[in-house]
């Protein structure tokens, strides 16, 4: 009794529509779950139709591309972007990675993983923001794929800007000086994939795959929450 008059005070509220969550709701409520813009790359796989392996073609080489979620600037997708990144709601990242490591699990996706590895943030930015957003997404799809994850293997050493950040990487032309390879021995011969929360340019996770094949990883798959 007292959870439920505390709940009619307090009501947990749905991260993608700020609407009170109904009793077994839980992160996003049921009509956003029915209404968010899912991408279903999944369902297409490595073919011509996926549009986000595309952006890759020419840079670096990447088996699979991935988004959950189509970004929109306004609505449900970014309201639940700035709520991870900005209101300390890691647990909604660990959610949605838990969602979609199950629908990745359901197509067989699970055996094209030996690692799954979030893009790092810089110290001083994971210092100010407490956690790193892509990790708890990271953490869900690992569990979901039952693949493990690791957050040691890479290291963002240049703090780039996240608003410039096409411009900012552009200016380093040796993309190994953003992100370093901090345990090579995990690395070596795994298919990783790489994890991201927003995927825009792809200017982010291409220089981490770099880094990583460059490392003597044999394959680099990407996913991300939401891309443009
Ligand atoms: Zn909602």
């Amino acid at each position: 009794m007292l959870q439920d008059f505390l709940s009619l005070l307090f009501p947990e509220i749905c991260h993608a529509c700020d609407q009170p969550l109904a009793r077994g709701e839980h992160y996003i409520c049921t009509e956003c779950n029915v209404k968010l813009p899912y991408t279903d790359l999944h369902v297409h796989g490595a073919t011509e139709l996926n549009y986000l392996q595309q952006r890759f073609w020419g840079k670096v080489p990447v088996r699979f591309a991935f988004s959950y979620l189509h970004f929109r600037s306004k609505g449900r997708v970014q309201r639940v972007l700035h709520k991870l990144k900005y209101k300390g709601a890691q647990e909604l990242g660990e959610h949605l990675g838990k969602r979609y490591g199950a629908l990745l699990y359901d197509h067989g996706y699970a055996a094209h993983f030996d690692l799954i590895v979030p893009v790092p943030l810089h110290r001083l930015k994971l210092r100010r923001r407490g956690y790193n957003q892509s990790e708890g997404f990271a953490k869900g799809l690992a569990e979901a794929l039952q693949v493990p994850w690791s957050s040691k293997v890479l290291e963002r050493a240049v703090d780039t800007d996240s608003q410039t950040k096409k411009s900012r990487l552009d200016r380093w032309q040796n993309v190994e000086q953003v992100f370093l390879v901090k345990q090579a021995e995990e690395v070596k011969g795994k298919r990783i994939l790489l994890v991201d929360d927003v995927l825009t340019t792809g200017a982010t996770l291409e220089a981490c795959a770099h880094a990583l094949l460059q490392h003597g990883c044999s394959e680099v798959s990407v996913t991300t929450i939401a891309a443009a």
